[in-house]
């Protein structure tokens, strides 16, 4: 490609709306535009790495025995209040009628139809297990879509989905669909991990989000390098810590006036008690009524784990008006002691003696609560948010943090579907069973922009050599130069005519600001062709990713770039 007939509109400036790296490198390079809040447009450079992308999952999926389909990005609600997801999907589902007033949503994901299609295609034991996949564009209508096509509203995702016999089979298919992503994102030159996640609003009953580490992800995943065990924050466990053998007696209960002072800093400043003796009481509406869950002053509860625990479907901090019903007293004075609702405590407060709790009164605190003496407690579980250090849940060592962006997800969806939707197949004795199923994600376009995050520098995108848009940049100082033309074209013939993927740069412009898109490009080989080398009969070839430069034959340029990439 000739950059003079190409589309590729650079910008000098870093867009202002843009906050994080990728955003900026992909709106600078010329590789996306906005339409319209989190909806973008791809030129033809992000086209390009797309496809790449795209080509490698198509492989691996095609490896296992994938079989791709398309299926359609408008479905009728129909579908999707058998599944019961017409109300519980809330306003990230863009619903709207046709001319007949028959509502339809947008797709964002397409359990219900490729459930639809299963049931009615598939009868017989003999026709599974099958897997089917789909690349194509979703609609989420987020509350903040943001840093570009990163957290967008219409976004490209491969979808898979795959059906079995039974939970063995449902078992097979999920190891090798996690194999396969291992594949592609190695191959797609990243480093990730794959990290257990909470099952959340698809539903079902195991799951892994593959992350790739940088410091601008919007997720935080656990991770223990002993044992290998990773979670998403969400979801990551933390080792039961033995009881504390303390040998404090037990101190009478007090109550203490703690006039204005609400938050662990106010309570634990006055009174003068570091934040692991005080115990932070929440109330939580449920579907199954008010609970109090506790935690230490120095911990955060975990929401999922809690509801998880309770097995409930619906889960959420209680409003002021509940707590003061449940407590007696308005927000911040909230404890246990005389509390008479299901309370639910963290492992680590387990032994705690004489803690400070809210007093369910108006400027009131309770000093040497105890439990069971003061209150009871239906179960101590796992309830608070991991921290840096906890002991890992496998193997008891130390947990460690990094940032990371969510770019695939699997999921053991086993029944769900099927048994909403009737998705049933005849076994060998001609009875009927519910098909198992698997879903499984990966975000495409943000996959290019998570790979941006993590290569890039401050001159702009470093592509790994799988996902650039083109694998070598040629770039003549002056085009008008005849010997420099000539002998840029002809290095630009050859290679092409090799298969090697080219962009000559051809345009009339001063050799800095070629020289400067060039490297926001971040195409991994640059050749450039100047007067000086030329002389010698050499040209420069410039690694993207290491800096280093070389000159190298004219004559010698093929084998060179060849050798290059073989060994790539
Ligand atoms: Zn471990």
């Amino acid at each position: 490609m000739l950059f003079s007939n190409a589309l590729i509109p650079t910008l000098k400036e870093i867009p202002a709306d843009a906050e994080i790296v990728s955003h900026q490198l992909m709106l600078r390079a010329g590789m996306i535009r906005k339409l319209a809040t989190g909806i973008y447009s791809y030129l033809p450079l992000a086209q390009r790495v797309l496809q790449k992308v795209k080509t490698i999952i198509r492989e691996e999926m095609n490896r296992i025995g994938g079989q791709e389909v398309t299926l359609p990005a408008v479905q009728p609600s129909e579908i999707w209040e058998e599944s019961g997801r017409w109300e519980l999907y809330g306003k990230e589902l863009l619903r709207f009628t046709d001319r007949h007033n028959r509502n339809f949503c947008l797709g964002p994901t397409h359990e219900e139809v490729i459930t639809d299609l299963v049931r009615r295609e598939v009868k017989s034991y003999r026709e599974l297990p099958l897997t089917l996949y789909q690349i194509q564009t979703k609609f989420r209508d987020e509350i903040r879509p943001r840093f570009g096509i990163m957290r967008a509203r219409e976004f490209v995702m491969k979808d898979a989905y795959s059906f079995d016999r039974d939970e063995a089979g449902a078992e097979e298919s999920y190891r090798k669909m996690y194999q396969a992503y291992t594949r592609i994102f190695e191959r797609c030159g990243l480093e990730f991990r794959a990290v257990e996640a909470d099952t959340g609003s698809i539903g079902g009953s195991f799951s892994h989000e593959f992350m790739v580490l940088a410091d601008s992800g919007e997720d935080v995943i656990v991770y223990c390098s002993s044992c290998g065990y990773g979670a998403n924050l969400e979801k990551a466990e933390i080792k039961p810590p033995d009881a504390p053998s303390r040998n404090e007696t037990l101190k009478k209960l007090e109550r203490v006036s703690t006039p204005g002072k609400k938050t662990i800093e106010e309570v634990t400043g006055f009174l003068g008690v570091p934040p692991h003796d005080l115990i932070k009481t929440l109330i939580f509406e449920t579907d199954q009524g008010p609970v109090a869950g506790l935690v230490r002053g120095d911990h955060e509860i975990n929401e999922v784990k809690l509801k998880n625990l309770l097995n409930c479907e619906y889960l959420a901090l209680a409003d002021d008006g509940t707590v003061e019903k449940v407590t007696g007293s308005p927000r911040g004075f909230a404890g246990p002691v005389g509390l008479r609702i299901p309370i639910y405590a963290d492992n680590s407060l387990r032994g705690c003696l004489n803690m400070v709790t809210g007093g369910n009164e108006q400027d009131t605190h309770c000093k040497n609560v105890n439990t069971p003496r003061d209150y009871t407690v239906i179960r101590f579980a796992d309830i608070r948010t991991a921290l840096e250090d906890d002991p890992c849940v496998r193997c008891g060592n130390q947990l460690r943090m990094r940032r990371g962006i969510e770019v695939g997800h699997i999921f053991k969806l086993g029944i769900k579907y099927s048994k909403s939707l009737h998705a049933t197949y005849l076994d060998r004795d001609g009875k009927e069973n519910f098909i198992v199923m698997g879903c499984y994600g990966i975000g495409v376009g943000r996959t290019v922009a998570a790979a941006i995050e993590q290569h890039h520098d401050k001159d702009g995108i470093v592509f790994p050599h799988t996902l650039a848009p083109y694998h070598v940049l040629i770039l003549p100082i002056e085009i008008n130069d005849d010997d420099l033309r000539n002998v840029a074209f002809r290095i630009y013939n050859q290679l092409g005519a090799e298969g090697v993927e080219v962009l000559l740069d051809d345009r009339d412009e001063r050799p800095g600001i070629k020289f400067k898109d060039a490297d926001l490009l971040g195409i991994p080989l640059r050749i450039t062709v100047g007067r000086r080398t030329l002389a010698q009969g050499k040209v420069e070839v410039k690694y993207r990713t290491s800096g280093t430069v070389e000159l190298v034959d004219c004559e010698k340029i093929g084998t060179h770039i060849k050798n290059h990439f073989s060994n790539c």
